[in-house]
Parts: C-alpha cells; sequence; structure tokens
C-alpha cells in the first residue's frame, strides 16, 4: 500500500454528515473525473474505496446509478484500476444539471454555488483529492498534486487552493504530458492540507516523517564536523612534522631550546597522538594547550629558517 492510497482509504472512511457537504465532495469527485461532459462522465482512479465513494454519493445525492469496473493495471504491483462510468447522455445530461453546468459549456470551470456553506470547501477539495490527486511518500518528498485535463479547471482549482483563508497552501501549477497538475510542496504545507481535507492520521505520519529525518540530518551534519575536525588534527600534526623535519635536516634538533627539543623528537616519532597525549607523555607533562603552545614555536622556529 502507498501512502497515498493509504490517505484516500483514511479520507473515505468519514463520509460528511451534512447534505451540503456531500453534495460538495460528489461534486469534487465527478468534476475532476477524466472526463466530465453531457456525454461521457467517467472517473478513473486506482483507489477502490474512493471509486465506491463516488458510486454512492452520485446514487444519495443525485440519484443516478453508475457501475464500476475493475482492471488489473499491473499485475506484479497487485494495482487494480478502477473506472466509475455515468451511464448514457440522459444520465450525464442529469449529473451537469443537478451541479449547475451549461451543456455546452466549452471551458470546464468549478461552479462555486455548489459549495453552499463554508464547510464544504473541505468536503469539495476532498472530492477532487480522491479523484485525480496524489501524495508523495514523505520518505521522499512532501508533495500533494492534483493531475486536472483541463487548464482553466486547474486554474480554478489553484485559486480554490489559494483562496483556503485559514492556511497559506502557495500552490503551483505546471503542465505535464498534456495534463495540468496543480501542486503543493513542503512538509508543512502538504500536512496543513491533507488536515483540511480530513487525513489527520497521514498529516500526523508525514510529520512524524519529517522530524525523525531532521533528528537524523542533524546526526549527520555533527558527524561531518567531527570529521572535519579530525582531518584538521590530522593537518596540524603534518604541518609540525615538516616542520620538525626541516630543523632536522638545517640547524638539527640540538639547535632548538631545551624545552622544545622533546617534544619536537616526541612529535616526530608520534605523527597520530593527540596534544593531550603528546603533552601528557613528556618527562614533565604538560597540558593541551602547553603542548601545543610549544609546537606552535617549533613551526616558527622552522619558518624562520
Ligand atoms: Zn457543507
Amino acid at each position: 500500500m502507498s501512502f497515498s492510497s493509504d490517505t484516500k482509504i483514511e479520507l473515505c472512511k468519514e463520509i460528511p454528515q451534512g447534505s451540503c457537504c456531500r453534495k460538495a465532495e460528489c461534486y469534487g469527485l465527478l468534476l475532476f473525473a477524466r472526463a466530465f461532459s453531457a456525454h461521457v462522465i467517467t472517473l478513473t482512479t486506482e483507489s477502490g474505496a474512493a471509486a465506491h465513494l463516488a458510486a454512492q454519493l452520485t446514487a444519495e445525492t443525485i440519484g443516478v446509478i453508475v457501475d464500476i469496473s475493475a482492471s488489473m493495471l499491473r499485475r506484479k504491483e497487485r494495482k487494480n484500476s478502477f473506472t466509475v462510468t455515468v451511464n448514457g447522455s440522459e444520465q450525464c445530461s442529469a449529473v451537469l444539471a443537478f451541479f449547475g453546468h451549461n451543456q455546452k459549456e466549452i471551458n470546464l470551470r468549478i461552479n462555486h454555488s455548489n459549495m453552499e456553506e463554508d464547510c464544504c470547501a473541505s468536503a469539495f477539495l476532498r472530492g477532487a483529492f480522491l479523484s485525480c490527486g496524489t501524495v508523495t511518500d514523505p520518505n521522499k518528498d512532501y508533495r500533494l498534486e492534483f493531475t486536472v485535463p483541463f487548464m482553466n479547471l486547474a486554474r480554478d482549482l489553484s485559486a480554490f487552493i489559494s483562496g483556503i483563508y485559514e492556511l497559506d497552501l502557495q500552490p503551483g501549477l505546471l503542465n505535464r504530458k498534456g495534463s495540468f497538475v496543480v501542486y503543493v510542496k513542503g512538509g508543512e504545507r502538504v500536512a496543513d492540507l491533507l488536515t483540511y481535507m480530513g487525513a489527520g492520521n497521514a498529516a500526523m505520519a508525514l510529520m512524524q516523517t519529517k522530524m525523525l529525518k531532521e533528528v537524523r540530518n542533524n546526526v549527520n551534519r555533527k558527524t561531518n564536523f567531527e570529521t572535519a575536525n579530525i582531518d584538521k588534527t590530522a593537518s596540524a600534526a603534518a604541518a609540525q612534522i615538516i616542520a620538525i623535519e626541516k630543523i632536522i635536516k638545517t640547524t638539527g634538533l640540538d639547535a632548538l631550546p631545551e624545552e622544545l627539543r622533546e617534544i619536537a623528537d616526541l612529535r616526530y616519532r608520534n605523527p597520530e597522538m593527540s596534544l593531550r597525549e603528546l603533552g601528557g607523555a613528556l618527562s614533565e607533562p604538560l597540558s593541551r594547550s602547553g603542548a601545543n603552545h610549544r609546537l606552535q614555536r617549533i613551526v616558527d622556529i622552522a619558518r624562520s629558517l
């Protein structure tokens, strides 16, 4: 089961109480179907739950009986495709008339009078999502899309989503393979939209995944930071050894002040030792910063040679 199909199952479990919202949800389901005209109304979906809900709401709210057929889409993935069809021009015309659509419309647009009350906007959007929407697995991306066959309808939907005044969803619109895709991206926005449509569990699952990912990224960042520090230590030791080598070849270690001689010799033989270990290994032990200070003096001397 994909995240998207789980979300759809969740959305189909709660059928709205009010008849106004049932009508709005049915409208969303049919308007965003593959075809919505006086000749053909066909909804194709991989979600059996969505197909059955469309049939139930169409029968209940309009009194039109639809056909549902199922076919195996991809046998390997055990994916089915369900097609909901309104039979015959007479029935299609009845559906169009019910939702206040003119049969001769050239451009399919959202008829806002089908959302009678404030409560209906969420039901309408839920219907649209069940009909033509997908939501990406939050482990991969935070993205919710509606694939709409008509440009003006897609524009209307984008404006509708922008117009949800309690949310700031900033939908985008793009053209993909001849369809128009209205999308919302970003973890918080997708979770907000899921919650708005009534998929509270999906929204919560998304936010949990997001949190987990952030924790994991922080751990990785920290590890990278530590690795960078190890590199720094290693290159400091390398610089010290190069300096000591230069001194050995020119003046010899004996030319160094007594307090530097021992640590120079120790460092030269132990490139892997930390400053703390070096300091501790001296006949008169030194702190980390004391060892660092002496090695720095050695590097300065070598530079002046
Ligand atoms: Zn309502």
